[in-house]
């Protein structure tokens, strides 16, 4: 994993899990915040997070 924001370079970063209740629940980190420019990167596709969205198991989408 990342240890710093790849959008701003800054080393001022949070890992996040999502809590048991979330849909995208997952038993560990699923993204990466970045509190200097706020951005948020998913752990599994490192692409960035719009707001609203979250980071899917994985990084993929479930299947159906
Ligand atoms: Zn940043």
């Amino acid at each position: 994993m990342e240890n710093k924001c790849k959008k701003c370079g800054s080393e001022n970063i949070i890992m996040v899990e999502y809590d048991g209740m979330h849909p995208d629940h997952y038993d560990g980190v699923s993204e990466i915040e970045c509190l200097k420019c706020k951005t948020r990167f998913g752990r599994w596709s490192g692409k960035e997070l719009a707001e609203g969205e979250f980071e899917k198991v994985g990084g993929k989408e479930k299947k159906k």
